[in-house]
Parts: C-alpha cells; structure tokens; sequence
C-alpha cells in the first residue's frame, strides 16, 4: 500500500508554520470558557453537571467546560448505537472509507486550531502538538487505505465441488468503547475509533477527562465528513464512574482502550467476566535502551534524551531506563545530565519550549515521591525537584527533567511513572544488558546504541519489545508513525500484538464469516 505521510513540520517553512500557529492560538485564546455537549444520537446532550477543562501550565486559566453524561444515560447511548449500527454495518465499506478519508482531510485544514487547543488542553508543546494532529488524520488515511486494499475484507474460499461458493467475510461486531488517554488525546481517539467505523461498527468515545476539547475536535471532523448521527457518540465524565459504565453495560460487543496497565487489566476482567469479547488493549511501558561500550555516544545521549523528556516523559514508549556500558557510564551520564539541565522547560505553547507540564497534581506528587527514592537509594545526576516557574506559571505543573543512576531491581527501574524521570545502571556484557532490559513486566519499546552489526542484530533477536529501535538518535525509543511502525505492545503492555500504525489494525474489529453457496 503506498501512503504519504502529512507531516508539514518535516517539510515546512518553520518560520511561517510558528506564525501560522501563533494566530491560530490566538483564537483559541479569544473563544476560551465555552460550554460544550455530549454528542448522543447526533443531537447536543446538556445534563447540567460540569467537567472542567483547565490549562496544566497554568491551572488557574479555565479553557472550557463540558456537560457530563450521566450514568444513568448510559443506557440510552448504548441503544442508539445499536440502532444506528445497523445502517453503517450495512454501508457499502467505499462509502465507509469515503467518509473516513474526508474526515482526516477535514482534521488537515484544522491541524492549527486543533493543536494550539491541545497545546493548552494537555501541555504537549506545540511541533508535539501539529504531530498529533497530522498523526490522526494519517492513521484515518492508512486505516481506509487498509479497507480499500481488502476490498471490504470479501474473499473467495476454495470450492469442494464445482456448484458451491465459499467466500470468507469480515463483518462488523456491533458497537465499540473506545477508551482515551490524555497524552495522544486526537491521535488515540482518531485511531481507534477509526478502526471501529470502518470495521462497521458504531462507536461510543469516552476521552479522558484531562483532554476533552481535543475530542470534541474529532466528533466535528466526523460529522461534518458525513458520518451519519448516532454512529459516532462522544460521553464525557470520569473513566471511574462513566468508563466502568460503559464497559459493564450488556449491549457492548468490543473495547478498544489505550491507557494505564492497571485500568486495561480491570476493563478486560470486566468485559470479560460474562462472555467473551473482544478488547484490544494498548498499555504502558518501561521502555529501556542499551548503550554498547562501541555506541556513538553523542547520538545515545541526544536519542536517550529526546525520548526521555519529549512530552515531559509522558509518552508510553517514553525511555525509563537505560543499561550502559560500564566503560561509558560515566561519560554518559554527565552528557545525558548535561542536556536534561539545560532543557527549557515552560509554556508549551511557546516556540523554544521542549519540556512542558506534567498533567496533573498527582503526577506531580508521583514525580516528588520518585525523586525522595533515588535520593536515598540512588544518585541524582540532574533534576528531582518541582520547578516553580515565573509570573502566569508559577502553579503550573513543572518537574525537573532528571536523570538517575539506581540498580535494576529497583521499584523505578521496573514501575512506569509516566514523568520525566529516567533511571541509568552499567553492564559488561550485552548478554547481561539483554537480560535486564528484558526482565520487565512490559514490552512496548526498547533501543540499543551500537556500531557493531552483531549486537544490533541480537538486540533484534532477543529484545521482548513490541517496538524496535537502533542507532536512533531521534529518540531512543519513541516515535511510531502510520504504517511506518506498527506499534504494538507485547507482554504486560497490549493485549493484540498487533497494534495501531501497522497493517493488521483494522481487520482486527471485525469477526469472520464464512459464507457458502450451493
Ligand atoms: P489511565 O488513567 O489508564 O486512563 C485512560 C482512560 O481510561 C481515560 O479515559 C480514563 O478516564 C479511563 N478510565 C480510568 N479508569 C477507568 C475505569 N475504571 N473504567 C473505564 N475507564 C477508565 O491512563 P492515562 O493517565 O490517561 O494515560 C497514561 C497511560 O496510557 C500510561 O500508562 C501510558 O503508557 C498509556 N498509553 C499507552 C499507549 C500505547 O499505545 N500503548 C499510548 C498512550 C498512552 P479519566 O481520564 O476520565 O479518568
């Protein structure tokens, strides 16, 4: 399949895409404190109760507020799903993929309003940002682009004797949870629930309660690329409370959650419990990179640092650990310390900003309670302290990058923080580095720095990650593009093995038929 990707920050002229966002933001800004609905059956529900959506570089600046979908709706939600199921199942799958493909145009030409939103919504700076949002509408061209290839998943069997037809068919299950997390908020939800619609099936989007306005963006895209009302419905409310509703409600044939270990696990016991359906987990990491005694240094420490503090470590292929030859330790410490110091950290929204805020209160308390354990089981080479910025940010949720050197069994070297925060051990043989890199309850993604083809094509063999890299100095273990790298989570990290960006993605929510003639 041949595809292009969008991404205009690899070819832009950068001077004029930061104008164009500078403006972009500007509006956002000059429409912030709207109410927003939850989208149910195409019509706007206003139940009253409202969720807060506030800016985490400055908590006091309120971006906007959503009605909440009680859970007494749930009900309801699920029925009209199913209603308007049966006519997108039954949509020839061109028209599916039509719909889909005007969408990712649609989310292209709003790619500005878009990101300056999720710019301010979640603290991604604002190149991470455009990422986002040209992942989206990428993944809605790839996944259609899948649909098309198969010819609608139809395909001719052999014949046991001359008068009979066999054909295999994919079809729809019915009606999909998709389950959000903040930090991808546009590329998470776009990519899921793409993968239900053109599967046929209707979707019921819960986004997570930090990055509601971002999901509100898509549900626009999709309805105005045609999407028939009812097929697509946005609920709002806490996954605690609104999440556990929707996915204990009978009427659901499938979820597709991407989120915390924990969550993913009590969803699919749940979903589970009474009969077995389909739940397409995408978990967390505790993504490790190896750095050989033959590495280029320089290209480990600027790939180590990119993929440790992007997005404020708050990536799920983020870097967490790092297994360094003992001949470079020291060496490579100081220069990974060296960077993380002098990162700038700030308003996201700002052009030189590369380290934002962490989410939230508790992922600032979480980083506090980290920092306390490396300095006293550890060394604390940069960072482990909140940072309490100047002026309009000083509440702001800024941590530190830091950097940590702390044995393997450690609880930081096997638990995901989700922060700013790697932690860096020796090793003397690759072996040895292959053995603790793989001693890890989650496989998502894992590095290893090398001139030597040998170890790279061990690292290859041996590495139980579903997300390879080598020599990459443009993050050590991060960045996944569609149909690029399929980025599948092996062990405690996903449940498919075979995720979003690659080629079996969307075959994955239908069921097969098999379909006989005389
Ligand atoms: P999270 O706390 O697990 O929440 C994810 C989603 O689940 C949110 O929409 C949340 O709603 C909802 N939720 C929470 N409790 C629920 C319950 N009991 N039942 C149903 N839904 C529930 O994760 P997060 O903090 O948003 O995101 C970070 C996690 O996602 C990290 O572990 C990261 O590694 C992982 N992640 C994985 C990938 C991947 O591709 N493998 C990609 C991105 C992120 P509320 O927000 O409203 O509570």
């Amino acid at each position: 399949m041949t595809f292009r990707i969008t991404y205009s920050v690899l070819d832009a002229d950068m001077t004029a895409l930061h104008a164009q966002f500078d403006e972009a933001l500007a509006a956002v800004r000059r429409g912030l404190g709207g109410v927003f609905p939850s989208w149910i059956g195409g019509k706007a529900f206003e139940s009253g109760d409202l969720l807060e959506s506030r800016n985490p570089a400055r908590p006091g600046e309120l971006l906007a507020r959503f009605h909440r979908t009680p859970v007494g709706e749930v009900d309801r939600v699920m029925r009209v799903a199913r209603e308007a199921q049966r006519g997108w199942g039954a949509t020839p799958w061109q028209e599916r993929a039509r719909i889909l493909r005007k969408a990712a145009d649609l989310i292209s030409e709003r790619r500005l309003s878009l990101s300056a939103i999720m710019a301010l919504e979640v603290g991604k700076n604002r190149l991470e940002s455009l990422g986002d949002v040209e992942e989206s509408a990428d993944l809605l061209r790839y996944y259609a682009g899948q649909l098309e290839e198969a010819q609608g998943f139809v395909k001719p069997l052999a014949r046991l004797s001359p008068n009979e037809d066999t054909r295999s068919v994919l079809r729809p299950y019915g009606v999909f949870v998709v389950i959000a997390p903040f930090n991808f908020p546009l590329a998470l939800a776009a990519g899921m629930s793409a993968g239900a619609l053109l599967g046929g099936n209707a979707v019921v989007l819960k986004p997570s309660e930090e990055a509601p306005w971002c999901a509100e963006g898509l549900f626009h895209a999709l309805r105005d690329a045609g999407l028939p009302d009812g097929v697509f419905q946005v609920v709002h409310g806490e996954g605690e409370t609104l999440g556990a509703a929707l996915v204990a409600h009978p009427g659901v044939d499938g979820v597709a959650f991407t989120g915390s270990k924990s969550v993913g696990y009590a969803i699919h016991g749940q979903l589970n419990a009474t009969r077995i359906r389909p739940c397409f987990l995408e978990l967390g990491g505790k993504n490790p990179a190896i750095v050989c005694k033959d590495a280029d240094l320089e290209a480990a420490i600027e790939g180590c640092f990119r993929s440790a503090f992007g997005l404020s470590g708050q990536k799920c292929s983020a870097l967490s650990r790092v297994y360094v030859h003992e001949s470079l330790k020291q060496a490579f410490l100081a220069g990974l310390s060296e960077k993380a110091r002098s990162a700038r950290v700030g308003d996201p929204t700002e052009v030189p900003t590369f380290v934002g805020p962490v989410i939230q209160p508790a992922s600032v308390a979480r980083f506090e309670h980290a920092a306390a354990e490396a300095r006293r089981d550890g060394v604390v080479h940069a960072g482990g302290e909140r940072l309490r910025l100047a002026g309009a940010l000083s509440d702001g949720y800024f941590v530190a990058p830091t950097v940590v050197e702390i044995a393997h069994g450690h609880r930081l070297m096997r638990e995901e923080l989700f922060l700013p925060f790697v932690g860096v051990t020796g090793f003397g043989a690759l072996e040895e580095a292959l053995t603790l890199a793989n001693d890890c309850a989650y496989g998502l993604t894992a590095g290893i720095f090398s001139r030597k083809d040998a170890d790279v094509a061990f690292f290859l063999e041996h590495a139980e990650a579903g997300v390879l890299y080598a020599n990459r100095r443009t993050g050590a273990t991060t960045g996944a593009w569609p149909g690029v790298q399929a980025f599948s989570g092996w062990k405690g990290s996903g449940s498919t093995g075979k995720g979003g960006c690659g080629p079996y993605y969307v075959a994955q929510f239908m069921r097969e038929q098999s379909q006989t003639r005389m």
